[in-house]
């Protein structure tokens, strides 16, 4: 290791700070919490629990394919790279356990000629992929790189390719991967391994994208937006999961990699609590209109306040990974008791500006590709997924339109038909529309005491059949939208009691509630196969409007299940 000076100048905060307060703090800035670049010697070190680091052994050699020279020879180049930095290439490979979770682990060191990605670089990235494809482990990479090496021409722009398959083996095998993206990641690494894990951690002040700021500035001449290709400027357009402080990073991986990785369903069956109720006439009978009023109630829990309430471990997700992360749409990772679950869910929030940054709940084409998205990592991981439903439709707005509002609700609707894992739905408030129903496809369907569920808004549907919005309770009542008519109906297989007062009245008691009766839907389905769940919801779904006695040809499929996807 090179020798270091003193002092560091922080690029952030332009403060002058002490090297050894510095490493003590991982690299981190104690003036400004801005983020110094690591070696990848000290990214292993960060992440692994204590003596549980052990190097990979894989020799590669960094070959010269071209025989390349820019006045150095490329030969001479790598020799000083190496001196300089005492690694053999760029990437430093080891297995490890994070929060006692055996993972294998790539970091990458900018040191080593800008982090470049060179055949041997993705040699060691693509072996440690198959070491995890192999042995059944986490993936997680830490990158920073300029670029692919131009040293090694077309060969290196080729590692890109082999990466990516890499990452697609791993998809394949359901084995997580989670990206590390640090202080810069650009170019051919990111456009490969580094933006292919099931999760993107970014460090705070990141810089990554495609092509740098300088090579925007000089070929297309365009300005660039404020904060453009930071870490945060990502997470808003949904390229990102989550920004984490370097301190942080360990535990949050432990926790991801602990909720995400796969367990024994049968040991999961326990007796639980039966709260919900199947028969209509146990149901209180309520005028709907008074139903809908309750529902719309400013002090019912919101699908955050559940998400609060009845989850550990949540490592809320965001993003689309397309272009939004959408507010009226949340979601991520947690554990209801034993189980390990992905959540979805309509967010409202409470005061006005909650309600507003929220958009009422009302989610626009980026929340339902961001629900897709956490859907597709439920069936890879194999963990059930549980969704909460409150909002009074999908977001109706010209850009909604255009970005294809009605693409992306029945693109969701499909994806949920096929989704080979328990799918379990709750309507806590408000169920209106299709903006409802497109992460409503659940095996069992459950709905809140005071909660509602439509195809229109009681006013809007007043208004074009009524000509007359007021008529809005007489609308509600034909529409039957109250919880004991939709359990008559068959619409929703059961009904999660409320507190005295409603959800408002008790929130925590509530939450317990839905928990209560999540657990025993999550219980009863964790024995079904794939092949049988999604026979089953199908079945569930393609009964509405039969008629009686209809036994539709696809029932058959009931007694072949199909393949897993
Ligand atoms: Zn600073």
């Amino acid at each position: 290791m090179s020798a270091r000076p003193d002092w560091a100048l922080c690029r952030h905060c332009r403060a002058v700070v002490y090297a050894k307060r510095l490493a003590r703090n991982h690299g981190v800035c104690p003036q400004c919490g801005g983020c110094f670049p690591l070696t990848a010697q000290e990214w292993l070190d960060l992440l692994a629990d204590r003596d549980s680091l052990r190097p990979l052994d894989c020799e590669v050699a960094s070959a010269d394919p071209l025989g390349f020279t820019d006045g150095v020879p490329y030969a001479d180049r790598l020799a000083q790279a190496r001196a300089a930095t005492g690694m053999p290439e760029a990437v430093l490979c080891a297995r490890l356990s994070i929060g006692d979770t055996p993972a294998i682990v790539a970091a990458m060191d900018f040191r080593f000629m800008g982090g470049s990605l060179s055949g041997a670089v993705g040699e060691l990235i693509t072996r440690a992929a198959e070491i995890a494809l192999t042995e059944r482990l986490p993936l997680i990479t830490v990158t920073a790189s300029g670029g692919v090496r131009m040293q090694e021409g077309v060969v290196g722009l080729m590692q890109m390719a082999k990466t990516a398959q890499a990452m697609q083996q791993l998809d394949e095998a359901g084995l997580i991967t989670v990206c590390v993206v640090t202080d810069p990641t650009y170019g051919g690494v990111a456009a490969s391994y580094a933006m292919l894990g099931d999760i993107v951690i970014a460090e705070p002040g990141a810089r990554f994208g495609f092509a740098g700021p300088r090579v925007i500035a000089q070929t297309i001449k365009q300005e660039l937006p404020k904060g453009f290709q930071t870490a945060e400027f990502l997470l808003e357009r949904g390229f990102v999961d989550l920004v984490s402080p370097r301190g942080a990073l360990r535990e949050r991986l432990g926790r991801i990699l602990s909720v995400g990785g796969r367990r024994d369903t049968a040991a999961n069956v326990c007796p639980v609590e039966q709260v919900v109720v199947r028969d209509p006439d146990q149901v209180a009978e309520q005028d709907p209109w008074d139903a809908v009023r309750k529902a719309r109630h400013i002090g019912r829990p919101t699908t955050s306040d559940y998400f609060r309430m009845i989850l550990d471990d949540f490592e809320e997700l965001h993003g689309d990974r397309v272009g939004g992360d959408c507010p009226a749409i949340v979601g991520g990772v947690g554990r209801i008791g034993r189980d390990s679950v992905v959540v979805i869910g309509h967010e409202k929030g409470h005061t006005p500006a909650d309600l507003a940054a929220h958009n009422f709940g009302m989610p626009n084409p980026a929340g339902y590709r961001k629900a897709a998205r956490l859907m597709r990592l439920a069936a890879k991981w194999g963990l059930p997924v549980v969704t909460l439903v409150d909002t009074p439709g999908a977001y109706p707005g010209v850009d909604a339109e255009l970005q294809g509002q009605a693409t992306v609700i029945a693109e969701t609707l499909r994806l949920m038909g096929a989704l080979p894992v328990p799918l379990v739905t709750v309507v806590t408030g408000e169920g209106c529309s299709g903006g409802a129903l497109a992460i409503a496809v659940a095996d069992r369907v459950l709905i809140m005491e005071n909660a509602i569920y439509t195809v229109i808004s009681p006013e809007g549907c007043a208004a074009i059949l009524w000509k007359d919005s007021s008529a809005a309770p007489t609308a509600a009542r034909a529409l039957r939208v109250d919880a004991r008519s939709l359990l008559s109906l068959g619409i929703v297989d059961g009904v999660v009691p409320e507190p005295e007062g409603g959800a408002e009245s008790d929130q925590t008691a509530a939450a317990a509630l839905v928990r209560a009766a999540i657990r025993a839907e999550l219980s009863d389905l964790a024995s079904r196969d794939p092949g049988r769940l999604v026979a089953e919801r199908r079945a569930r779904f393609r009964r509405f409007g039969a008629g009686p006695g209809y036994v539709p040809q696809s029932a058959a499929a009931l007694s072949h299940p199909g393949g897993s996807q």
